[in-house]
């Protein structure tokens, strides 16, 4: 976990599924789809924000009332093109390097994690670094250069390119080697295969990774898997919710941006899990109505970045074509709390607002 303390979890009847034994049961659904012919959506519960990007977005709206604008941010805060342009407006400037940044600014680093470079690079710019890596991340980068420092290979399951897996591969560069999935371990090479442990990007397919892990298990036996999950609790209960759902539903729409890598997994789940169409829709425009064709049931749910204002609109749009019936399958609870990146806080209790 973080080292930063920053970790509150006040949850102690609905813990999530990463912290052992606390996985309560699916709650039963309501309405089976044999005995139902009305036209209906079935609305995931968790869906949208987690903890990590709940966090995110808190530490720039709070950065822009503390220092005022413009606040700069390294990447997309979180993946969702609606919260940039949200806090675009409000004074936010969103930059892909730190050298984009003005000397002596502020800049805020994005949910996804960077790599160590990057903080070094904005300390030789004199810029005022806010780090709103996720404590999930973190947790995997504290793995990473735990294993490397013991001189482990590190097969990093992951997706080639997403910024989080930029981040941890930067954390020990010279240990990791990126597998993108079972039909990439052949070409996985190690130094020792008795020295290897896998670790993983926290917002995968649940069930490719597994099948990715026992395909590395037959190339690499001596394998050691992480401490703990490193698929994040906010991806397992969404990819869980949306598995409960699919099966009673034609088509299946989650609200998610194209490079969300837990909203596309969560397209794919649903799909496997016996959903006839799904699609991931930016928001309630991007619907096509001849999706609709022959459809009874709609599951609906959003990816961890997306904020509830697009769920609603959504729903609302289905209403207005016919399937104004809503029901929310609650299938875990979620209570996980991050607490506001430390500098942050101590700036807020230290100094006065700019
Ligand atoms: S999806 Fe998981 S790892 Fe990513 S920000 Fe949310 S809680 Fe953190």
């Amino acid at each position: 976990m973080s080292d930063s303390a920053e970790f509150i979890e006040p949850m102690p009847d609905a813990a999530p599924v990463d912290q052992p034994g606390a996985q309560p049961p699916p709650a039963p659904l309501q309405t089976p789809r044999s005995v139902s012919r009305r036209k209906r959506v079935l609305l995931a519960k968790p869906r949208g924000y987690c903890a990590g990007v709940d966090r995110a977005v808190q530490t720039v709206e709070h950065a822009l009332d503390h220092y005022g604008a413009p606040v700069y941010v390294r990447k997309q805060i979180v993946h969702n093109l609606h919260v940039v342009r949200s806090l675009e407006a409000r004074g936010a400037v969103f930059v892909e390097e730190t050298d984009e940044v003005p000397e002596g600014s502020i800049v805020v680093f994005s949910a996804h994690g960077v790599a160590p470079e990057v903080h070094a690079e904005a300390a030789s710019r004199n810029l005022k670094a806010i780090d709103a890596t996720c404590p999930l991340v973190t947790k995997v980068h504290n793995e990473a250069r735990r294993f490397a420092a013991e001189d482990y290979d590190i097969v990093l399951i992951g997706h080639e390119g997403h910024e989080e897996v930029i981040g941890t591969t930067g954390q020990a560069p010279a240990s990791i080697r990126l597998v993108d999935g079972p039909d990439d371990v052949p070409n996985v090479e190690v130094r020792d295969p008795e020295r290897v442990v896998w670790l993983s990007q926290t917002t995968l397919s649940v069930d490719e990774t597994l099948q990715t892990v026992d395909a590395l298990k037959v190339k690499f036996p001596k394998l050691q898997s992480p401490p703990s999950d490193d698929i994040c609790y906010a991806t397992q209960n969404r990819q869980a919710a949306v598995k409960a759902i699919a099966p009673q539903v034609e088509l299946f729409l989650v609200v998610g941006s194209a490079n969300s890598s837990n909203s596309v997994r969560m397209v794919e789940v649903a799909l496997a899990a016996g959903a006839r169409q799904a699609h991931l829709v930016e928001n309630a425009t991007a619907i096509q109505p001849k999706w609709l064709t022959g459809v009874t049931s709609v599951g609906l749910s959003s990816g961890a970045s997306v904020p509830e204002i697009l769920v609603s609109e959504v729903a609302d749009w289905l209403a207005e074509h016919g399937y104004g019936d809503l029901e929310e399958v609650n299938h875990t609870e979620e209570r996980l709390v991050f607490a506001l990146p430390q500098e942050l806080r101590r700036d807020m209790r230290l100094t006065p607002k700019a």
